[in-house]
């Protein structure tokens, strides 16, 4: 049994717009003569008031099907986003400008490559896109603000210098994101080079090379003297492909500020990653709290462009004010939504100035447990030596119980710092100092994106104060 839209509306005296939008709300983007059943036709009518007469009961599993093929209808393939991360001096910059070079200008000879916080590049007529800052500083800032905008993360590991502890910084930041890794073991022109080795310990990480039974994708390059570049791009379109990256390309715009500025001639400039629908020249956005109109926009070569589809970089001109890294941008009807939804946001923002209350703490932990609210408990755990770190992980997750699981996503051996801070907000967690403190910047941090930071020097009294969280029998800590 089924009805067109046109139909459906006529029979109501329900405007077909207005189903059209409701339909909308539901994910799907249908025309007005476009069929659709009777199970959903009572859906929608009851949205709107009615209670359809019911002559034959499609099951509920066969709605969610016909919901789900009608929407894949309109998704389509995008290019990876791809991050790059690692120690400090392990080659990062160096491997983006070789990519960048080997690809971008073997395209356009003397193309000058602008800077727009994206490289769009190309391999065997598929494009990968670049975010140009590397670290999982970058990475986490953005997602602690909400926003992922990464599909693949390459994980840069001088292989005459092995895993360091920005390695597994970017490796937990990684899997806190549930993003998938390639290694690049990089520097192999050096001759105390020793890819074997990094491949060694990266084993007590999880992650496990091909031909050791395990899943991850090891690539040895040198990022200096242009080694092993072709094969790195191909495996992270190997991996691009089996993750099935798809968009739908033909709904309003949704995307991800990724860097923002004021321009002298321009005014406020936007970089924007698009991840559903297309962004067009004339549209109306919001992000956070400014709105703007699209006047103009730029391709990563610095080209005028009139549209953006999922994936691509492109600078945006025609916001009101310089909007935030991290803001997620959205296409709305008209200026005076757009008006109305940013002077929402900014008071919301004001709103959560005021509020000093951590997102998650020991002390709420088990108000919220009990509210049904928290089942995980993520950990951050920093110690001083290495010995302590690994007695602590093992002690802290033997206290999950029934109702909560706790997960330590980090641990790692110094200080609390700034990078600690990021992934705790961008992953709810609580920051356990074992004989260490924050530093100073992590403290500001901590306090500005309320952060729970505990310290302590005896392993049993963590353990008590956790299990005393978990009971909600903790005392305030002053
Ligand atoms: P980043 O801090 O991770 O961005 O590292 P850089 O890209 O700045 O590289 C740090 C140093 O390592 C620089 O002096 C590079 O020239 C050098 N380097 C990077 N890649 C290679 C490589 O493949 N082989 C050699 N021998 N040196 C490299």
């Amino acid at each position: 049994e089924k009805i067109t839209i046109k139909e459906l509306g006529q029979k109501t005296n329900i405007e077909p717009v207005k189903l059209i939008k409701k339909l909308i709300d539901f994910g799907l983007m249908l025309n007005i003569n476009a069929d659709i059943n009777f199970e959903s036709a009572k859906r929608l009518l009851k949205e709107f008031g009615f209670e359809a007469e019911k002559e034959e009961e499609e099951s509920k599993e066969k709605l969610v099907k016909k919901i789900k093929e009608e929407s894949a209808g309109n998704l389509k393939p995008r290019p990876p986003v791809v991050t790059v991360m690692g120690h400090v001096d392990h080659g990062k910059t160096t491997l983006l400008d070789a990519i960048r070079e080997t690809r971008v200008a073997a395209q356009e000879a003397g193309g000058i490559t602008q800077h727009i916080g994206a490289s769009q590049i190309e391999k065997d007529g598929k494009i990968i896109i670049f975010l140009d800052t590397p670290g999982h500083e970058a990475f986490t800032a953005l997602r602690a603000r909400g926003a992922s905008v990464t599909d693949i993360v390459v994980l840069v590991v001088a292989a005459d210098d092995g895993v360091m502890p920005q390695t597994i910084e970017a490796i937990n930041h990684a899997k806190a994101a549930g993003v998938p890794i390639i290694v690049a073991v990089n520097k192999i022109d050096k001759p105390d080079a020793n890819p074997e080795k990094v491949k060694q310990q990266l084993t007590e990480y999880g992650l496990i090379p091909e031909e050791w039974g395990g899943d991850t994708i090891f690539v040895n390059v040198s990022a200096r003297n242009r080694i092993g570049i072709d094969q790195l791009l191909e495996m992270i379109l190997l991996v691009a492909d089996m993750q099935e990256l798809k968009a739908d390309y033909d709904s309003p715009a949704v995307g991800v500020i990724i860097e923002a500025k004021l321009d002298k001639g321009r005014g406020p400039v936007a970089s924007v990653i698009v991840q559903k629908g297309t962004l067009k020249v004339g549209d109306i956005i919001v992000a956070g709290g400014t709105w703007g109109k699209v006047r103009a926009m730029f391709d990563s070569r610095g080209k005028i462009v009139k549209e953006a589809t999922p994936s691509i970089p492109v600078e945006v001109i025609g916001f009101e004010e310089v909007p935030v890294a991290g803001d997620i941008l959205k296409v709305v009807v008209d200026e005076k939504t757009a008006r109305e939804m940013a002077e929402k946001e900014k008071e919301l923002l004001k709103e959560k100035e005021d509020i000093t209350s951590p997102k998650v703490s020991l002390e709420k932990l088990f108000d919220k447990i009990k509210k049904g609210e928290v089942k995980e408990l993520n950990i951050i755990i920093k110690a001083d030596v290495h010995g302590s770190l690994e007695a602590l992980k093992q002690a802290i997750e033997k206290c999950s119980n029934d109702q909560v699981v706790i997960r330590i996503i980090h641990g790692g051996v110094g200080a609390i710092n700034e990078s600690d801070i990021l992934l705790a907000s961008a992953s709810n967690a609580v920051v356990i100092g074992f004989n260490v403190r924050p530093d100073s910047n992590a403290r500001k941090l901590a306090e500005k994106e309320n952060i729970d930071i505990r310290t302590y020097r005896i392993i049993y009294e963590l353990i008590e104060d956790l299990q005393s969280a978990m009971k909600g029998l903790l005392e305030p800590e002053y």
